[in-house]
């Protein structure tokens, strides 16, 4: 009963913030097609860290407890998983209404088609993105395709199942939409969600029309809306939204706002849309690839709650450039997947969106200069603070940044490496690694939410004065993009925060060149050398590593004698030891501050993630040192990488499955300590940092 009072719960912009409208499961990325704009770049075969069934059932209940309007199920193609019946089965039973969208492939048979409808899915969606087999098989690059779609639609519909026609709006089919409009009303389709494409995955900014032209799109489909039988729902185009309401044509998405599984109030991208990939990590939509959390891990429902970026992204008062001054940002916010793709920043202006909302072109007006003083498009603002508050300070976050997606991995590295391109079996190897974390590192995100806890830590210490911003290394937005959005932000100085406790003249000094360079002959900019005794940082390593110990004590029976754990940062070119290079020292300092707290019995220091170059690297190196672990007595290995910050390649890959498998290899229990992340606590000892060098006290 209670169950049922839940479910009839309306849908209100505050519910948004506590459970999805829509939850998009991408159960595999296994698919025989391989179409040019494949947000999945999907591959023929699955995963071999996709979730298992018994992890996807329980995501399942996970979700039903939510209460989405609706489950959709994609993939790749989600007529690949062999333990599909068991999935739905086990959603519809749990009261969740499920939709599929299956690829075109000779799998869709008029009988998979009535397996689908007896295993209780309630809509199905088939792509098409052309009106002839010329530019639908050329889209989809296997002929034959688009007959085998119209074959779909019929043998779905003779099986009943309610249907839905997606179709992606790029430069080469845009001209094909009243084209595929009369297939949509011809074959019955209830719901035709038309997808204005984001340049990620596949999809290049090259495919994406310019501003105007979706404008010209948005009015044509709003118009239609009134005439045609079927709903029209404009996917990754939020300012559709706003397009109708200036027509003055009721209803969210048009006339059909209210059918099943339609919102009755605006949703976007982490505001009632939620999707969790194959391996399990969520993200605000599939078309944004900053992974907020794990479900292997964390749960659904605190990951999309709690996650600070989530929060950044369903509060209209914390968005940029011309959506943060819009009238119509409460029921549009603009695509912040586009956003992203194209400006690194989550928060920005949608770049699709022809409109000048009033307030902003007066604000461009006023500076004269086509400028924005204080609508600036990559600072950070915590929840709840005012954008036109003039801070003073400039803080900026410097991380080292990290790939796009596996197209960029070559560009990304030949930038790391100064401009020398890697040799193909370098190349090939470091794919290897993205994909086996699954294609994309979380870096970028865990940044983007350590910027915010870090504004909001420090609008707690000073309100208004600090104003956070991040800036990479080797991937976009770069520290100097950054710099000129400070300055024009109106702050009189800027302090660099660099994401990694220690210093080294190869990493914190290059950081500090970078900045200086871009920034002090515009304003005063200093940069904070090293925290790797902050109270508070000490205190998360400390907190973390008992818990991990009590886990492995615990699991294995071990008792803490028979543990090492092993402190390790990055290993860099033995050259700094020449140098006199504080950063050794430092890591050992860090470390035994640790054991010395917790009293660890047994503890040594690595390095791990070594170059692979022909110079020297300190050492001795991580995977070295637990292969001498055995002959010491040694029976389970804990790894603290008290040198890093966030989750990323040099966690996900290099600690969990290559450390991992060393430790397995010579008979040793494994575990590593979770990373600070967005922790409150390690971000308030950051803006504690922050603070005392902004007062002349940091170092
Ligand atoms: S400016 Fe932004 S919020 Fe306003 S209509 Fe355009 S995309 Fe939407």
């Amino acid at each position: 009963m209670q169950e049922t009072t839940r479910t009839m719960r309306p849908w209100t912009r505050e519910e948004l913030g506590l459970r999805p409208f829509i939850v998009i499961y991408e159960v595999t990325r296994a698919c025989n097609l391989a179409c040019v704009h494949c947000r999945a770049e999907a591959q023929p075969h699955p995963h071999p860290l996709e979730l298992r069934t018994h992890e996807s059932l329980r995501l399942l209940d996970e979700i039903a407890e939510l209460h989405p309007a609706t489950l959709v199920l994609t993939g790749g193609d989600p007529l690949l998983r062999a333990d599909l019946e068991t999935l739905i089965r086990h959603a519809v039973a749990a009261d969740v209404r499920v939709a599929i969208t299956p690829s075109v492939t000779r799998r869709v048979t008029k009988s998979a088609m009535m397996n689908l409808k007896t295993w209780g899915i309630t809509q199905i969606a088939f792509s098409l993105d052309g009106a002839s087999a010329v530019v639908h098989d050329d889209f989809r690059k296997v002929p034959g395709t688009f007959e085998r779609t119209l074959q779909a639609l019929r043998w779905a519909r003779e099986a009943g199942l309610p249907l839905q026609i997606n179709t992606t709006v790029t430069t080469m089919t845009a001209a094909e939409l009243p084209g595929i409009a009369r297939i949509v009303e011809e074959f019955g389709v209830q719901l035709w969600s038309v997808f204005f494409a984001v340049p990620t995955g596949r999809a290049t900014q090259d495919s994406m029309l310019s501003a105007a032209e979706h404008e010209r799109l948005f009015i044509y489909l709003a118009d239609m809306s009134q005439q045609v039988p079927f709903g029209i729902k404009a996917t990754a185009a939020p300012a559709y939204r706003r397009v109708l309401l200036q027509r003055g044509i009721s209803g969210i998405q048009g006339k059909l706002a209210v059918g099943p599984g339609r919102a009755p109030i605006p949703i976007n991208d982490g505001l009632g849309f939620v999707f969790i990939s194959h391996i399990g990590e969520v993200y605000p939509n599939g078309l944004f690839p900053l992974s907020m959390g794990n479900v292997r891990i964390d749960t659904l429902a605190s990951v999309y709650r709690d996650h600070p970026l989530m929060q950044s992204l369903r509060d209209p008062q914390q968005l940029r450039g011309k959506c943060g001054v819009c009238e119509f940002r409460t029921i549009c916010g603009g695509s912040r997947a586009r956003a992203y793709a194209v400006f690194g920043d989550p928060l920005a202006s949608d770049p699709a969106c022809a409109y000048i909302p009033p307030a902003y072109a007066a604000h461009v007006e006023e500076d004269g200069q086509g400028r924005t003083p204080t609508f600036s498009s990559s600072a950070i603002s915590a929840p709840g603070r005012q954008q036109t508050v003039q801070a003073t300070t400039g803080v900026m976050v410097m991380a080292l940044g990290t790939p796009d997606g596996p197209d960029d991995i070559e560009a990304y590295y030949t930038r790391m490496r100064g401009g020398r391109v890697p040799t193909p079996a370098l190349l090939s190897d470091l794919r290897h690694r993205y994909a086996a974390i699954g294609g994309r590192s979380p870096l970028l995100a865990h940044t983007h939410a350590q910027a915010l806890g870090l504004q909001a830590a420090l609008d707690q210490i000073e309100p208004g004065r600090y104003h956070v911003t991040i800036g990479m290394q080797h991937s976009r937005p770069f520290i100097e993009e950054s710099v000129k959005e400070l300055v024009k932000s109106g702050v009189q100085s800027i302090v660099g925060l660099v994401l990694a406790p220690h210093y080294s003249s190869l990493s914190v000094g290059v950081y500090r060149r970078r900045l200086t360079d871009a920034g002090e002959s515009l304003l005063p900019v200093s940069v904070i050398e090293h925290w790797h005794l902050e109270p508070g940082y000490l205190q998360f390593l400390e907190t973390a590593l008992q818990a991990t110990l009590d886990t492995m004590t615990r699991n294995h029976h071990l008792s803490a004698d028979k543990i090492e754990v092993v402190f390790t940062a990055h290993s860099l070119p033995s050259r700094i030891l020449d140098l006199h290079d504080p950063y050794p020292e430092q890591m050992r300092e860090t470390a035994e501050a640790v054991a010395h707290s917790i009293k660890l019995p047994r503890w040594s220091l690595a390095w791990q993630s070594a170059g692979r170059t022909a110079e020297p690297w300190i050492g001795p190196a991580l995977l070295d040192v637990i292969a001498e672990l055995p002959d010491r007595g040694v029976e389970g290995v804990i790894v603290c990488a008290a040198g890093f910050v966030s989750d990323h390649l040099e966690i996900l890959y290099d600690l969990d499955l290559e450390a991992r498998q060393t430790a397995q290899r010579f008979g040793l229990a494994f575990a590593r300590t979770a990373m600070p992340n967005n922790d409150p606590g390690f971000l308030a000892a950051l803006a504690s940092a922050v603070h005392r060098h902004s007062e002349g006290d940091g170092e």
